[in-house]
């Protein structure tokens, strides 16, 4: 940031690792990251695959696909993501201090006192002005300074299959609400092999996502051989407060998920270049009140789709295995194919509902719940 210094204080030794990420953005997220200075190359080296649809699984194992000509989405390398973002916030000027954990903060009159522990358990403290909690869903800052936190977390784990065999441009999604309930598992393409996941509540991930495992072998899964897992927890709703005098949240500590998909990346790098104009505005004009007008700025920008996402999702919620079946087969439908392919933003999957309504006035007769969060969404009941 112009002229002023930044100190960026992480737990981990590494940048991007431990990964706990499907790696599936947008290819605007890519143009983004680049208009936010990261270079080319850089930001280029980090894509895997190249995306132009998906293939959706019912509860019963029938399948439909979508295809684009073009590209959409790619799959990135998260950790290098990370690392290349981090490379261009230190040639902008900011510094990186890894290892160090942030293990309380205080209000001080002129801005934040934080006390740090390093591995070796050598305590250092920071002294700042402004305060940016982009620490994940178990955010310190929001916990210490009494700012909100997502209304609820979804836990989600992942694999990596090495001998999967899909289509490398085909991502695949699977409704099942008797897998992953109120949610999805998926598997996005590798270099080599396939980062295999889910997120569900009730817990017995483990179980649960060996089940897709062996359930997606018949897709050209052949042993299965995987590489561990990796868990994780899914933001699900905004919090209601991500701003006070001197201070805010961003990303998983805001809650700034898609509700639909569980995608961060985009919403969150969004929200960051509105938070760093907000933190720059107030230090410009010496004033840590102004960093409060970035509650509205972002909400502005993100607030009705997440909103909207969250109810979608709450609705989805209560459709058992029959009604997803039942959604499958309409949604699977012909006509309904290229609205998918004509309207569907991956960072925005509001913009489908009206066209997918127009086409299938069915879709009504089915997914009361649906439409019942859509409805507690348009006239704002929020819970
Ligand atoms: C299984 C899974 C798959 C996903 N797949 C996708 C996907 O395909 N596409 C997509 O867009 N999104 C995906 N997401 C969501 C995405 O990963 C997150 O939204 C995104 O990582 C949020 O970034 P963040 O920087 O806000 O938080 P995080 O990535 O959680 O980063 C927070 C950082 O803060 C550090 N930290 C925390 N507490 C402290 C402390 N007290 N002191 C110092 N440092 C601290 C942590 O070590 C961490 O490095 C997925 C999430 C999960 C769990």
């Amino acid at each position: 940031m112009k002229g002023v210094s930044v100190i960026v204080l992480e737990e981990d030794p590494a940048i991007g690792d431990p990964v706990h990420c499907a790696g599936l953005i947008s290819v605007k997220t890519i143009d983004l990251a680049q208009d936010l200075g990261v270079p080319d190359d850089a930001i280029e080296s980090t894509i895997l695959r190249e995306i132009r649809g998906a293939v959706i699984h019912s509860p019963s194992g029938r399948t439909f696909s979508m295809r684009k000509d073009d590209v959409h989405a790619v799959v990135i390398d998260r950790a290098r993501f990370d690392s290349v973002i981090a490379e261009a916030a230190e040639r902008a000027g900011a510094t990186y201090a890894l290892s160090s954990k942030v293990t309380d903060i205080r209000r001080v009159e002129d801005g934040f006192d934080l006390q740090c522990s390093t591995r070796d358990g050598l305590r250092t403290d920071v002294k700042a002005r402004r305060l940016v909690g982009a620490d994940g869903f178990r955010s310190t800052v929001a916990a210490k300074l009494d700012l909100g936190v997502p209304r609820s977390i979804l836990p989600a784990l992942q694999t990596v299959v090495e001998d999967w065999q899909g289509e490398p441009d085909m991502v695949h999604v699977v409704l099942d609400p008797d897998i992953a309930e109120g949610f999805f598992a998926w598997v996005v393409p590798e270099k080599v092999g396939a980062r295999i996941g889910l997120a569900s509540t009730g817990g017995r991930l483990n179980e649960r996502l060996d089940r897709v495992v062996s359930n997606l072998s018949e897709l050209d899964l052949t042993s299965g051989k995987s590489t561990g897992y990796q868990g994780g927890g899914i933001p699900i709703g905004p919090a209601d407060r991500t701003a006070d005098e001197g201070v805010l949240t961003v990303g998983d500590a805001a809650g700034q998920v898609k509700p639909v998909s569980g995608g961060g990346i985009f919403p969150g790098l969004e929200c960051a270049n509105i938070a760093a104009d907000q933190i720059l505005r107030s230090l410009e004009d010496d004033d840590p009140l102004i960093v409060n007008d970035y509650e509205q700025a972002w909400r502005e920008r993100w607030g009705k789709e997440l909103n909207l996402g969250y109810h979608i999702r709450m609705g989805y919620t209560h459709l058992n295995s029959k009604k997803v079946e039942k959604l499958a087969e309409v949604l699977s439908r012909e006509k309904l194919i290229p609205v998918f392919e004509e309207c569907g933003d991956m960072d925005y999957p509001s913009k489908l509902i009206r066209p997918l309504f127009r086409k299938a006035p069915g879709l009504i007769g089915f997914a009361g719940p649906l439409l019942k969060g859509i409805f507690r969404s348009r006239f704002g009941i929020d819970k």
